[in-house]
């Protein structure tokens, strides 16, 4: 082995790394996300599970218990009246934990911004990693936004909290 290049496992049969890179792969590679649905986007997180997209495949499993997931997918509208339980359920989830929001609607309010009723925007209640356009957005684009954030989790643009 050369000293100046890197072992591969292919020719070498074995990898240097820091352990600290290995606990992000180990954290990107395995996000437990909840089932928490608001409104039609969920649909579409429900289709990005099923056959055709997989999320198994990433070893991404849903959760019905906050105290067991350490991703939300915020899929569809935010009222005020369900914010607090967000906000709740959220400071339920394991740590560290990550958040997208999925939609226009969860992202800004979507069709319905000026309603009285409706936040205006997720991240004004949880703190949001990855914004996923859309109305809706397909499951191909959710899956997209996940890959980002399993990269940005990998590079540490995000931070536990
Ligand atoms: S963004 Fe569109 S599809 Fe998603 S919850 Fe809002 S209205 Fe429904």
């Amino acid at each position: 082995m050369d000293e100046q290049t890197p072992p591969t496992l292919e020719r070498d049969g074995f990898l240097l790394t820091r352990l600290d890179d290995l606990v992000q792969a180990c954290r990107g590679g395995s996000l437990y996300y909840l089932t928490f649905g608001l409104a039609c986007c969920a649909v579409e997180m429900i289709h990005a599970a099923a056959a055709r997209y997989d999320l198994d495949r990433f070893s991404m499993i849903p959760r019905a218990s906050p105290r067991q997931a350490d991703l939300m997918i915020i899929s569809g509208t935010l009222t005020h009246k369900m914010a607090p339980a967000l906000r709740r359920i959220y400071d339920q989830m394991a740590e560290p934990r990550y958040v997208i929001s999925m939609g226009s609607c969860a992202n800004g309010g979507g069709y319905y911004h000026h309603s009285y009723s409706v936040v205006r925007g997720c991240d004004r209640i949880v703190p949001v990693d990855v914004f996923v356009p859309g109305c809706p957005p397909t499951a191909e684009a959710l899956l997209y936004g996940i890959l980002q954030l399993q990269r940005r989790i990998r590079t540490r643009e995000v931070h536990s909290r």
